[in-house]
């Protein structure tokens, strides 16, 4: 039997981290074993669901690559065939009629009307229309009062299943109150929802959070009272917010949503990497793997108990995210094939108004040596415009702290640097030796430090404190941008 797994997030906001996982330990399952992947918008909720969140959500998968297979579901679009299997129960006795009045069955009274129950301990199923007669149940049906339709749990009993993460699970009916189907006015509920559509769309494996695992239960129930097939059931550690409490969009905002990463300068892979840590690890020291890799490691049974925690701090700018991602974000920008790292950088410099034509022409093979050149220190693609920009643009800023201390605490700077400029001007061989040669005996020639006037250089050149190797930032820069910039004088009037 072909394996088949599903993602199906309500589309009530954007993708969320746990669900970005969710989809990603989905993906990477079912391409371990050449099954299918498929992708269900669970957008019964009417008043929460948008298009909006549908497109984000799209958008979020499509940017980690995880390429569903066959048509999206829309569940809304099964409501009809979930009604149809409320009726069919109802028929076959396995779930009832509840005529209770809406008030009283609304929300906030059922909770506290089952834990008034549960705190007296007495049973779920004291429901006055559980065990109705069936003409009399039709009757009132007919004379049209409005019902629910109720699944009717067994009087004793326990749900039980084999979890493929927490193994053996099971819960006494007497905990699980007599679920709602049907509402009355005819919207299906969630679990019978998620049930049909599981079966209808011969799911093998249901693999999400373990917040849902109360959820199982019932729909065990709902999938024994429909003489259908379970599939099997893979619960996945939560992550956790840094107090260990739940990440939750509306609490922690912007850090938690996929396109946060996308529009910060994340690689995907890097951020696909990152994330399927967030659980799982293949038991080995080796963290960063390709997307091939990960299809070929990948498993249930290395998937962690232990919820995972996203650490990140909101007061703090320098760690607005998990430190892993970003370090993980570096690593891929340091290591990455050039020519895949070079279509991000375009994308980057394109959006930052520093791209042109002759990257890809003339100034090919310049261009991608000096994106070789600085990716080294840079932890987020955002760098190749920002601390990158004096590479591609004459329009860049100096920073005061480096101003401060690479040049204005050495005044006779002042002076030296244009004259080194003017000695590099007869410089014909504009490459690191012959560089690192003339600019040491111009140091000793002035009884300064090679290093100290590396430094200035540095802030003059690039408006930075810290950067790749100087001497190859000269020979990037060529001799014209850099005699240029020794000579300027902005940075020194700032
Ligand atoms: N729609 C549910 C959610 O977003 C997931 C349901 C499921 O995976 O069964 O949490």
């Amino acid at each position: 039997m072909t394996t088949r797994v599903r993602f199906a997030p309500s589309p009530t906001g954007y993708l969320h981290i746990g669900s970005a996982r969710t989809a990603l330990f989905n993906y990477l399952f079912a391409k371990h074993v050449g099954g299918k992947f498929l992708l269900r918008i669970e957008d019964t909720d009417i008043e929460r669901s948008t298009d909006e969140s549908t497109r984000s959500i799209l958008e979020g998968l499509q940017w980690l690559e995880l390429q569903h297979d066959e048509e999206i579901v829309y569940q809304s679009n099964n409501a009809p065939k979930h009604r149809a299997v409320a009726l069919k129960l109802l028929n076959e006795g396995k779930a009832y009629r509840d005529f209770t009045p809406r008030e009283e069955r609304s929300g906030a009274d059922v909770k506290a009307a089952i834990q008034e129950r549960a705190r007296e301990q007495k049973d779920m199923r004291d429901n006055p229309f559980r065990d109705l007669p069936k003409e009399e149940s039709d009757r009132k049906a007919d004379a049209g009062e409005p019902f629910a339709i109720r699944l009717k749990v067994g009087a004793s009993g326990k749900t039980i299943f084999d979890d493929a993460v927490y193994g053996f699970q099971e819960r006494d009916y007497s905990e699980i109150e007599d679920l709602v189907l049907l509402r009355s006015d005819g919207h299906p509920l969630y679990n019978l929802a998620v049930v049909c559509d599981d079966i209808e769309m011969r799911i093998t494996h249901v693999i999400r959070g373990q917040d849902h695992l109360t959820n199982t239960h019932k729909q065990v129930l709902i999938y024994e009272a429909l003489n259908a097939e379970k599939p099997t059931f893979a619960h996945l550690p939560l992550i956790l917010a840094p107090n260990k409490g739940k990440l939750s969009k509306r609490k922690h905002g912007e850090v938690v949503s996929m396109t946060t990463y996308r529009d910060n300068g994340f690689v995907a892979a890097a951020f696909r990497n990152f994330l399927v840590l967030l659980g799982w690890s293949a038991g080995e020291e080796k963290e960063i793997y390709t997307m091939d890799e990960l299809v070929s490691k990948f498993s249930l049974d290395h998937i962690h108990k232990n919820n995972a925690v996203f650490n990140f701090d909101a007061n703090d700018p320098r760690h607005w995210t998990d430190d892993k991602a970003l370090w993980m974000n570096a690593e891929y920008i340091r290591t990455m094939p050039l020519e895949d790292l070079i279509p991000l950088v375009k994308a980057e410099l394109k959006s930052a108004k520093l791209w042109r034509d002759e990257y890809e022409d003339d100034d090919k093979i310049h261009f991608e040596k000096t994106v070789d050149l600085i990716r080294e220190r840079f932890f987020t693609l955002k760098d190749f415009s920002s601390q990158g920009r004096a590479f591609f643009s004459e329009d860049f800023d100096f920073d005061e702290a480096a101003i401060a201390k690479n040049l204005k605490k050495f005044s006779e700077l002042q002076t030296w640097l244009p004259e080194l400029a003017e000695t590099l001007e007869t410089v014909e061989d504009f490459t690191h030796d012959t560089l690192e040669t003339v600019i040491k005996q111009f140091a000793e020639e002035k009884g300064g430090k090679f290093g100290v006037i590396m430094n200035g250089a540095r802030t003059l050149l690039t408006g930075l404190a810290v950067g790749p190797s100087m001497l190859a930032v000269f020979e990037t820069l060529g001799k014209e941008k850099t005699i240029r910039r020794l000579k300027s004088q902005i940075a020194w009037s700032q």
